[in-house]
């Protein structure tokens, strides 16, 4: 292996190749080209006594099927001036790691797709490092951010399993967890208002799920900021109500018609355009047969309609009257709450267009990170504790 091999596949920079030897894996053995003037990490002083302590094993980046090794002289820094002592950092690897800082971006890469286990084996690391390197990736990447510098905010409630909820709240421009609560509602936020007290903050905008009762919290914690019911939650709230439709309609049935709607859940609520044809032809059997469900369902579709079609809000404004008008009119029971939902909060909902781009990013992605998480620890050696602590590092602040 030569010096410009190791700058060039495995990130080493200032360095360079003494020696290379090759059995069941690849042993560089690395020189620093150019000796910086040693600094004391304490004083910065450069009155230090400069002394060999050992040789560093350092994992790289696999060449084809061999492991690679690097060999490092380790040194020790003793100050004449404030008479610390310090190890010299090596700077291709990060404090404390047995690999290089390639090696930890590639396995940020590969865990995507991979299993902790597998990533570990390809990479020849203990799968404690390769779940450190991927829990220290997750704590600068969900790094606390003040709440002050917060403008848009994103609350919502997430199931964690045995009937327990958590309440999230989210900076929407950064991505980063803000907070999280033990249940859901506006209790849930109690600590979260103390904290938003202390920081003077200026959120001008929360986006939050239809159904929650985040927004009378809202209204009272952080009465200047606009409320926002973005196109995901509304659509979910009417997919709800839906579906609640077809399982009453369900249950009025006998067992032998019982089957025409049973496990069609998905038939009823997903979009119409991604329906296969002989879901499609499924669908209409059931519209036919069923009044009530085959106008909910339109009304549904009608509903997803006014995202595509209104550019402006005002042009959305009529659009929801209209659909107001006709499911007040409908007499189906699911329908008429829908719009009196959709009327006490039009203005929130309405929102969304003049926020649209800001509150784009939504919950939707983060839960799915979230369920992305828990099932990789299910069965893996990621543990619901260390979940818990890569997703809310604000949690015992
Ligand atoms: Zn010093």
């Amino acid at each position: 292996m030569q010096t410009s091999d190791i700058y060039h596949t495995q990130g080493i920079k200032g360095f360079e190749v003494k020696s290379t030897k090759f059995s069941s894996e690849v042993t560089v053995r690395l020189h620093q080209s150019s000796k910086n003037p040693q600094e004391c990490s304490v004083c910065q002083s450069t009155d230090v006594r400069v002394r060999e302590v050992g040789l560093r094993k350092i994992r790289g980046l696999p060449c084809g099927s061999k492991k690679v090794c690097f060999e490092v002289s380790v040194f020790r820094l003793d100050c004449n001036k404030c008479e610390s002592h310090c190890r010299e950092a090596i700077p291709f690897v990060s404090k404390w790691a047995r690999h290089t800082k390639a090696v930890e971006r590639s396995v940020i890469d590969l865990r995507r797709e991979m299993s902790i286990k597998a990533t570990a084996k390809f990479f020849g690391l203990d799968w404690r490092a390769t779940k450190d390197i991927e829990k220290r990736h997750l704590k600068t990447k969900f790094r606390r951010i003040r709440l002050r510098d917060v403008r848009i905010i994103g609350i919502d409630e997430i199931y964690v399993g045995k009937k327990k909820y958590k309440t999230i709240v989210r900076d929407l421009i950064s991505g980063a967890v803000l907070f999280v609560g033990q249940g859901k509602g506006g209790d849930a936020l109690l600590k979260f208002e103390r904290r938003l007290r202390a920081s003077k903050c200026k959120i001008q905008v929360v986006a939050m799920d239809m159904s929650s009762g985040y927004s009378a919290w809202v209204k009272r914690t952080i009465p200047k900021a606009e409320i926002v019911f973005d196109h995901f939650h509304v659509i979910q709230l009417m997919n709800k109500k839906l579906d609640a439709l077809r399982r009453t309609t369900m249950n009025k049935l006998d067992e032998e018609t019982r089957g025409q709607l049973k496990r069609k859940r998905t038939l009823l609520l997903n979009n119409e355009e991604n329906l296969s044809e002989t879901d499609h032809a499924q669908l209409e059997e059931i519209k036919e047969t069923f009044d009530e469900l085959s106008t909910t369902h339109a009304m549904k579709e009608k509903l997803r309609s006014i995202y595509r079609t209104a550019k402006l809000r005002e042009e959305a404004r009529a659009l929801f009257e209209d659909w107001i008008k006709a499911a007040e009119s409908s007499e189906i029971a699911v329908l008429k709450t829908m719009a009196k939902t959709i009327r006490s909060r039009l203005e929130g909902i309405l929102a969304y267009w003049k926020f649209n781009e800001l509150t784009n990013a939504g919950m939707e992605g983060f839960n799915n990170k979230i369920r992305w998480l828990i099932r990789q620890a299910y069965g893996s050696v990621l543990m619901k504790k260390d979940i818990v602590s890569i997703l809310f590092p604000t949690q015992n602040s």
